[in-house]
Parts: C-alpha cells; structure tokens; sequence
C-alpha cells in the first residue's frame, strides 16, 4: 500500500458506527473499521481516531427536549466514550494495541487525554482513540477532531461520514446536485456548507490541516485515503 500520509487524525461519526440501525452499534461495522485500520496501522501510518456520540446521544437533541444545554452536552461526551471503548475492543481483537484517552477523566476505563503521551503511543505504532470529544460544552467532535490533530502534528484529517463527499445541495433532493472534488475553507464558510461546523473549518484554516471528506461504508476508503487516491472531496486552502 503506498502511503502519503504519516500520522492521520480519523474522525468517526456515531452514526457511521450505527450502520442501519436505527440506535446504538453495528458491531459488524466496528470490525469492519478495526480491519482498515489495521492495514493501515500495518502500513506505518500513525493513526489518531476521535470518535462522535451521535448514534447514542446528541446535546442538542437533548436540550431541545428540555434539559439543560451543557448537562446534555456532558452525557453527549460520555456517549462517545461508549464508542471509543467498543473500538478499542475490536481493535485489541484483531491485534492493533490501542489505547483510549478521554477529555473527562474516567480513570477506571482509559487513561486521561495527555497530548505528549498520545504522541508516544502514536510513535510506538498503537492506535490512540479520543473520547468525551473536547470536555467542554457547546462544542462538537468534529471540533474536537480538528483540534486534536493540530496539537498531535497531523497531516491530514479525515472526515469518514455516510456522504462521498461535499456537494453544492443536497443529493437527495436534487439529482443536479455536483461534488466537489476540491473546495476550500474559505468556500465553505461562506457558502455554509455543511461539512463540518465553522469552529472545526477555521481551526484547520488557521492550521492549514487538510480535510478529507469521505464515504465510510465504501470498503477501503480509509486505505485509499492514507495512499492519496482522489476519493471524496479534499478541502484546503
Ligand atoms: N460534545 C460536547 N463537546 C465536545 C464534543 C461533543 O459537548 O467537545 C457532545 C455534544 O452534545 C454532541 C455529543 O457530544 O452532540 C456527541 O458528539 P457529536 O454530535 O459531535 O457526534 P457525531 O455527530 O460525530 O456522532
């Protein structure tokens, strides 16, 4: 597999791990992850995920149910802790030592997010997935995702969702709808296209942090992704 790419920051969406369902995990889309990113880790390629919480709990929805914002944002945090552990099972499974560092401490269950060691791990070839997304409330994992990759140095983000990419409307409704198979920051602030909400967009344009926007459920798209293949939409500067 020839690699472009040498430490990336994978960010999962709860969703992509829902697979049909309509709550909760595919444990056969889990595995099917894992899979991929054995082969890549396999390849050399260091590999930082930041799993979401959406299949199981989102703050928004919360509050728009009555609770309180940032008491919903803080169960939203723990849900994605859900999800890393379940990852870090399949990846343990497969052989690809992996460890889960959470921005809420949860010290029974994974170790507290500390930048410098989630380097070493990264360098010493483990898998290194962050849960509880940033700590705080009122922001998102896709944040979260753009801010862990530029603390850890990545060279690449990639947005694994249920799309093949960013289009000019949505494609379910509009059969006109085009891909982009470039797109810029600026682009996408202006237009607000939803790719990624504003906060994460400008971290990685102040960081200069490519983002790749890609279909998931496509087998080997993660792999394609690390050699540099065109697939998805690849949003610069
Ligand atoms: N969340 C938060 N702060 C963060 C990251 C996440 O409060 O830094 C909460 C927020 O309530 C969000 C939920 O966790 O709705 C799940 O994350 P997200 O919606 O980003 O997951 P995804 O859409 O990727 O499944």
């Amino acid at each position: 597999m020839g690699v472009t790419y040498q430490r990336v920051v994978l960010k999962l969406s709860g969703e992509a791990l829902m697979g049909e369902l309509s709550y909760g995990i595919d444990p056969n889309i889990v595995q099917d992850i894992a899979q991929e990113v054995s082969q890549v880790i396999a390849s050399g390629v260091q590999v930082a995920i930041v799993v979401g919480g959406g299949n199981i709990f989102r703050g928004v929805k919360g509050a728009a149910a009555g609770m309180d914002r940032a008491t919903a944002d803080y169960i939203g945090m723990i849900a994605t802790v859900m999800n890393a552990m379940t990852l870090q099972d399949a990846l343990e499974q497969i052989g690809v030592p992996t460890r889960v560092q959470t921005a809420i401490s949860m010290q029974e269950v994974a170790e507290p997010y500390i930048r410098r060691r989630a380097i070493r791990h990264l360098e010493k070839g483990r898998a290194v997935i962050f849960g509880a997304g940033s700590g705080n409330p009122f922001f998102t994992t896709d944040t979260t995702a753009a801010l862990r990759a530029a603390e850890i140095g990545a060279d690449v983000l990639f947005k694994a969702t249920k799309v093949d990419g960013v289009y000019d409307s949505d494609p379910r409704t509009n059969p006109n709808a085009r891909r982009y198979q470039t797109l810029t920051y600026g682009h996408i602030l202006t237009q607000d296209l939803r790719v990624m909400d504003s906060t994460a967009i400008s971290l990685c344009k102040d960081n200069n942090i490519p983002i790749i926007v890609f279909d998931l459920s496509v087998k080997g798209n993660i792999c394609r992704a690390v050699a540099g293949e065109q697939i998805g939409t690849l949003v610069g500067g």
